[in-house]
């Protein structure tokens, strides 16, 4: 789907305009193009506070990358690991800074108390201005669950209004700023987390919050061009859309690839599905015989299943008083109860292999409502609690995590009236709509086989919507 008004402002008689009406003048956002590029380009600024333990372990994840290192002198204790590729190089954050950063780089997860919140400041401040268009801001805290003290939770905490406000302030440019709260001793985990917030995969998500817990055992080691290589997954609504950008983004990272969908878009799937060497299944998820028709065909096919997504979903959309009872029931069914019952059938026959992922597509609109979506918010909102609970029992490595997609360029935002559509695009710090496969690269970061520990997560890939927290 095309944004002509990111176009335009994007030419010089654009700009002009934009400017001279003071409209918004989104950037356009830069995302993945080669298997093979570098995670992040550039020079990357990196500091911490306090004693943090992240910073050794980013230390030699970024010395090794393309990007070229500098640590804060004053404000950071960078040890860059031996046998990194690139030995950080001080940058003295009091003198005037020459260089301008892809990156900018903050663990705080030393933090003990809000007195220490004055470091983001220091570090900051001097660099913000030095931050490229398409840049990012990362900050690495502790889980305020796990701290000690209230004054440690408190700084913390405090990490998450820094990286939301932060966000407005950079989106102009295409910029983005995430937060990584670790458990204590997951920060030897970081590798696959920081590798999707830092680079171009992650250009529609901003504001943030991920939760990275410790895993028990060592990750077993992944090929960063194709980290799927060997997993099987199933993609339900694949035939377009979000699910077919999904399937697609899968299958480039190594993955084979079974895509669902209802029997009337087989025609559609199919296509999908031959051109990423897949296989193809018709079948509506909300028909009873749907759970064991799925376990029955990856079993003949594959023998067991690991990444599951749960992708398919519909609006029917009208207000609560005018709502048919068949649009409440659809709605709930498909949004929410076929991917219970799909899950409870794959895990009675153990076909869920160790190590697997679940996936949810949720909605910001499960977040924090929507006029005429009470059917649709009810069951994205259930999709949360249901990841969250589910989340908590699962063992041998597997994990289960949602994304909240925002304004999504799809057929179905394209079919809202002309007003809508333009609020939903424009109401974000970067301006703009998403694209499928934003949505998708981040199903793919928690589907990595370094994201043991990112479990009961709900990231929103909204470009830090206005609506909701
Ligand atoms: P879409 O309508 O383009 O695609 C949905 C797919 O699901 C279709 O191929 C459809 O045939 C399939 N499907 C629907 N009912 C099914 C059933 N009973 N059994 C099997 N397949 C079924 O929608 P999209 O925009 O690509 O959305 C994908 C997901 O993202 C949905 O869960 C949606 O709620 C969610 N989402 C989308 C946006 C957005 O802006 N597009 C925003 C938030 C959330």
């Amino acid at each position: 789907m095309s944004d002509l008004y990111l176009k335009f402002v994007n030419t010089p008689v654009g700009k002009t305009a934009a400017q001279t009406l003071g409209l918004p003048a989104p950037v356009p956002l830069k995302r993945w193009k080669r298997a093979d590029q570098p995670f992040i380009e550039g020079d990357v600024l990196v500091g911490a506070a306090g004693n943090g333990k992240a910073i050794a372990a980013l230390g030699s994840l970024l010395g090794a990358s393309a990007a070229s290192l500098h640590h804060a002198s004053g404000v950071a204790t960078l040890e860059a690991s031996s046998g990194a590729g690139n030995k950080a190089r001080p940058l003295d954050l009091t003198t005037e800074i020459n260089t301008r950063f892809s990156a900018l780089v903050f663990d705080a997860s030393g933090m003990k108390d809000t007195a220490e919140l004055r470091a983001l400041y220091d570090f900051y401040h001097p660099t913000i201005r030095k931050l490229a268009g398409n840049g990012r801001i990362l900050v690495i805290g502790l889980d305020p669950a796990g701290c000690k003290s209230p004054a440690q939770a408190a700084a913390q905490r405090a990490l998450e209004g820094f990286v939301r406000s932060v966000g407005k302030e950079i989106g102009k440019k295409g910029s983005t700023a995430n937060l990584l709260w670790i458990a204590p001793g997951a920060e030897k985990h970081l590798d696959s987390s920081v590798r999707f917030f830092l680079s171009p995969r992650s250009a529609y998500v901003s504001g943030q919050v991920a939760r990275i817990g410790k895993v028990t055992g060592e990750l077993a080691a992944t090929n960063p061009v194709a980290p799927l290589t060997g997993k099987v997954a199933l993609v339900t609504g694949a035939s377009r859309g979000i699910g077919e950008s999904i399937a697609e983004t899968l299958a480039r990272d190594g993955a084979t690839v079974i895509g669902l969908d209802i029997p009337a878009a087989l025609e559609d799937l199919q296509r999908v599905t031959d051109r990423i060497k897949g296989k193809a299944l018709a079948c509506d998820i909300t028909d009873a015989r749907a759970p064991a028709m799925i376990a029955e065909f990856v079993k003949e096919h594959f023998g067991g299943i690991d990444l599951i997504i749960h992708n398919a979903g519909i609006t029917r959309d009208k207000t609560l008083g005018n709502m048919p009872e068949h649009f409440w029931d659809m709605a709930i069914a498909v949004n929410l109860t076929a991917e219970e019952l799909i899950d409870e059938e794959l895990m009675k026959q153990e076909l869920i292999r160790d190590n697997g992922r679940i996936v949810c597509v949720s909605s910001i609109s499960g977040i924090a409502g929507n006029f005429g979506q009470t059917n649709y918010s009810t069951a994205k909102c259930g999709v949360i609690g249901y990841v969250e609970a589910l989340a908590r029992k699962l063992k041998n490595g597997i994990t289960i995590n949602a994304v909240a997609p925002g304004f999504i360029e799809t057929q179905m935002t394209a079919a809202m009236p002309v007003t809508i559509r333009e609020a939903g695009r424009r109401m974000n710090s970067l301006s703009q709509g998403g694209q499928p496969v934003d949505v998708a690269e981040a199903i793919a970061w928690y589907c990595n086989p370094g994201s043991t520990g990112v479990n009961g997560n709900v990231v929103r890939v909204c470009g830090q919507s206005l609506i909701g927290k």
